[in-house]
This record gives C-alpha cells, sequence and structure tokens, in this order.
C-alpha cells in the first residue's frame, strides 16, 4: 500500500541570452509539452529525470501526481506569457493537492532566464513555497550547466545534478533526487546546503566529464561523499552563453543536519576547481584546418574504423546555436570533401522548395545563414538533389534521453558537393542531433560516412564516439561558441576567468 504522495512537475529549459527573440509557448510544443497522465504515458521508461522518478515510485510503491514535464530546445529569454502559463499550471496542480502530497520533485535546467528576470527556476520555487509554506519538502534535480541562484538555494530543500556530460545520467539523478525527498519526508535526513562559486567559467568541450579536468572534480566529489553527513556534492560549470549575475562555476553540497560539514564540502570541490582552472581553457581548430585534418585522418582509416567525426560547436542548437550556420559545410564543399554528412541545417525555405520540388529531382537552393550574422552567409546557388523527405519524427535509441521523442519538423536528405557526396539534413525546426538515430531515419546508416559534421558540443559523444574513429571539437562561429570570451558579458559577476585575467591570488580567500 502505497504510504507517501509526491508531485512531480518539470519545466525546463537552457536560456542563451545573447539570442534574439523569445522562446514562447509554441518551441515548447515543438519540443516536449505534456501535462497530467500524458507525462506518465510518454515519459514513464525514458532516461529523463521524470522517467527516473515514475522508475523509482512503481519499485516502491509511491503515490505519484503528474502536473507537468515541458521542454524546449535551448534558445533565446523565455517569454512571460509562456512561463506563466507553465508555472500557473503547476501551481494550480499544487493547491487541487495541497492536502495530500508529502512532497514535491521537481526536474528542472538551472539556466532558464525569464522575460523580466534574471532566473526562471528561483521564482518558480518561490512561487511554490508561497501555497505549501516552509515545511513541505522540494527537492529541485538539475541539469550541471545550470547556472544556480541564491534564491533557487534558498528556496529548496535540496539541489540534485546530472554527474555526466553527456548526460547519460538523466533518470538516475531524478532517483536520487527523489531518495532524499523520501528520506527528508520520513524524517531520516534534514537536508542543509552550502554554495561556493569558484569564479570561472570553462570553455564549452572541456567540460566533457569522460576525461581532463572535469572527470578528475566528479571522482573527488564522489569521494567527499563518503564523509559523514555528506549526501550530496554537485558541480555546476554553469552556461557561459548566459549574461545573468549567476553565470559560472558553483558548487552547491547538501548535508545532512550539519551545516559547517556541508560548507567545508563545498570549499574543498571548489579549492581543487581553482587549482585546474587553466585546463578548462584550450584552443580548438577552426573550420577550415579541422575540415583538413578530417579529410587526412579520413584518409588513413579503413572501413571498419567509422568516421571522423567533427563537432559545430558553435552552432549547437543544444546551447542555443541557430542550427544553420554554414561555416563547415561551406569547407567541406570547397577541400572537395566526400563521403560525408552534416546535421543539421535548419532552413524552413529550403525544405519548402524540396519539397515541393519532389524526390528525385534536382533544386538550386541558398541555404542556411539566414536568421543572423553570428552563423556564417547563406550558401548561394547550391545545386543539389533532393534524395527523400520526412515527417522529422523518431526516438532516441542512443544513451542520452534514451525513448524520448524527436520532431524535427518537415525534413529532408539533400545531396550536395562534389559528385553530390554530401548528405545534409535540412530540418524546420531547430534541434541539437546528438543521437544517431536521426540518420536512420533519413534513410542511411552513420557509420558508412568518412566524415560526419554534427551540431553539438558533448552530447554527440554518447552515441557518436563509440562508432567514431576520431572526434574532433571545431571552434566555429556562432551563439553556441566555445569560449566564453566570444561573448559580451554586462551582467556577470566580475572578475571571472578565462573572461577576466586572474592569478591565483585573485581567488577569494576561504
Ligand atoms: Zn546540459
Amino acid at each position: 500500500m502505497a504510504t507517501e504522495t509526491v508531485l512531480v512537475g518539470s519545466i525546463s529549459h537552457e536560456t542563451n541570452t545573447f539570442a534574439d527573440g523569445q522562446t514562447t509557448r509554441e518551441n515548447f510544443q515543438n519540443r516536449r509539452e505534456y501535462f497530467g497522465e500524458d507525462v506518465y504515458k510518454e515519459l514513464r521508461d525514458t532516461n529523463t529525470g521524470v522517467g527516473g522518478v515514475i522508475e523509482i515510485t512503481e519499485e516502491e510503491e509511491i503515490s505519484l501526481i503528474t502536473s507537468l514535464a515541458v521542454s524546449a530546445t535551448p534558445g533565446a529569454t523565455v517569454a512571460r506569457e509562456a512561463f506563466e502559463f507553465y508555472r500557473d499550471r503547476l501551481l494550480s496542480d499544487i493547491r487541487e493537492y495541497q492536502d495530500e502530497i508529502d512532497g514535491i520533485i521537481l526536474p528542472l535546467h538551472g539556466a532558464m532566464v525569464v522575460e523580466g528576470r534574471d532566473d526562471g527556476e528561483g521564482p518558480l520555487v518561490s512561487s511554490i513555497r508561497e501555497i505549501v509554506g516552509d515545511d513541505l519538502p522540494i527537492v529541485v534535480t538539475l541539469d550541471l550547466h545550470g547556472n544556480v541562484t541564491d534564491e533557487l538555494v534558498d528556496e529548496t530543500d535540496a539541489i540534485v545534478a546530472y554527474e555526466t556530460y553527456p548526460h547519460v545520467d538523466m533518470a538516475a539523478t531524478g532517483r536520487r533526487g527523489f531518495e532524499i525527498l523520501i528520506e527528508t519526508i520520513r524524517g531520516d535526513c534534514s537536508p542543509v546546503m552550502h554554495i561556493e562559486r569558484p569564479p570561472l567559467s570553462p570553455v564549452t568541450p572541456t567540460q566533457n566529464t569522460q576525461e581532463g579536468p572535469m572527470a578528475e572534480l566528479m571522482e573527488y566529489a564522489r569521494s567527499i561523499e563518503e564523509r559523514d553527513k555528506i549526501v550530496k556534492v554537485n558541480v555546476f560549470p554553469g552556461f557561459s552563453r548566459s549574461d545573468v549575475p549567476s553565470m559560472g562555476f558553483s558548487v552547491p553540497v547538501i548535508a545532512d543536519g550539519d551545516p559547517a560539514a556541508a560548507k567545508a564540502a563545498s570549499r574543498d570541490l571548489s579549492e581543487k576547481v581553482w587549482e585546474v582552472r587553466e585546463e578548462f581553457v584550450g584552443d580548438f581548430l577552426k573550420p577550415p584546418k579541422a575540415v583538413t585534418e578530417a579529410k587526412e585522418k579520413a584518409a588513413d582509416i579503413s572501413d571498419d574504423d567509422g568516421p571522423v567525426v567533427l563537432a559545430d560547436v558553435g552552432d549547437n542548437p543544444g546551447g542555443g546555436g541557430a542550427a544553420n550556420g554554414t561555416t563547415i559545410l561551406r569547407e567541406l564543399i570547397k577541400q572537395e570533401v566526400t563521403n560525408a554528412g552534416m546535421a543539421i541545417i535548419r532552413d524552413p525555405e529550403v525544405v519548402e522548395e524540396c519539397i515541393q520540388t519532389g524526390v528525385g529531382n534536382r533544386v538550386t537552393v541558398t541555404l542556411g545563414g539566414k536568421t543572423d550574422d553570428r552563423h556564417g552567409e547563406p550558401i548561394k546557388d547550391l545545386d543539389s538533389y533532393v534524395k527523400a523527405i520526412t515527417d522529422g519524427e523518431f526516438l532516441n535509441y542512443g544513451p542520452k534521453g534514451t525513448g524520448t521523442k524527436n520532431y524535427l519538423g518537415r525534413t529532408v536528405r539533400l545531396q550536395c558537393g562534389t559528385n553530390d557526396e554530401i548528405d545534409v539534413i535540412v530540418t524546420e525546426n531547430r534541434h541539437q542531433p546528438a543521437d544517431t538515430e536521426i540518420w536512420r531515419h533519413v534513410g542511411v546508416q552513420p557509420e558508412r560516412f568518412d566524415i560526419l559534421v554534427v551540431k553539438s558540443t558533448n552530447h554527440y559523444r554518447a552515441d557518436y564516439e563509440p562508432r567514431a574513429s576520431h572526434v574532433i571539437p571545431v571552434d566555429s562561429p556562432g551563439l553556441a561558441a566555445m569560449n566564453p570570451r566570444q561573448f559580451d558579458h554586462q551582467n556577470v559577476h566580475h572578475p571571472i576567468y578565462p573572461i577576466d585575467n586572474l592569478s591565483a591570488e585573485d581567488y577569494p580567500d576561504w
């Protein structure tokens, strides 16, 4: 028999404040917008925070009220109207079930910015507190790219972040958050939090948790969790494409009833972060050299080795990129690369033209680079062949977001370049092509290419790296450019490394 009742609600967005326009409700509807029972139906058995919560409540026979689960592809500031619509929906469910629920779990992102505010998650939890008061336990799970605010720390009992990037532990994070929530409800844990903020904003590909400084820090965090009273050590490299005061690294630590232990643990980890700060800055190849290097490597590999994968980091839609950047495609064409694939170029005009032209016909298009001046010029007079047209819908089979649905809008597989040997997936919607199923859904096995270009910073590694002979992160231009120095931050808390030149002595004295 069920003993406790918990309510789950998820409003997730990673906001790139440098992007023009706003993220509207339509953008959420294009990715994920589930209410009530549909949350359960659509996210059960998926590798998502909500999926993990559903799984553990079923195992433990705990009643779960599913309010909503909404998420939009990372992009511009969230329109106030969209935020308030989802917030009010969640608040209305909380009011309705207020007398029944013993706790609330909220799988959020942590880097949401709402029109007129510097934060989304803090105000969201504050508005819940106004209804339920201070005593009802609330646990929040976050993406490690969250820029964690004091308001969020103050209003929440516990924050639990992903430990992996690529994020392959989304469900596990939901489960861990839920365990802490239940222990708190049952009086077995009295969570207290302390947050330190080492003044650092890493170059994005260095945040890969499979190797380098993040692997080291995650291992250290796990070892600190062995200490008495330490419940959870979170490591947030943050999200640099956001011009808000909370932007940057943070280390929120949860201890069981022992604030001093939380503080000591957070400071230990933060000192370690500072020690390795230079490893969070690196030089990566620009598009022309990266394509040349990929060609050289591809010439040396056999068919069984798998493709050389180029990551178009600067135009990663998963970091707010327009997904229509042309700099790498232009180089592929110029350097006469063959047997290559490119995912994706978002260009609804070209999709429409190709559909009008029809499968099996040739068309001359002006492709990409149409929304701003950050993602390269449009490629004009591109003679192409329309190989396939799809509805743009497929499931993730790879390790990240396993089982979740994708909606590219109407989608075209276009062939261009030397001998038409560059396959480009052209879509109506922005989407980070981190799961290789995107290729199979247009009718081609990704393994058979020599060179693959993916608009992704690091998530592609989860599904592409096991198939690849080499991976090369490319320092390409765009709204997701890898180095925080490539953006004009006005509102971040200065000084912060490497935007500002900081020496070891500039670090706050504990
Ligand atoms: Zn993330």
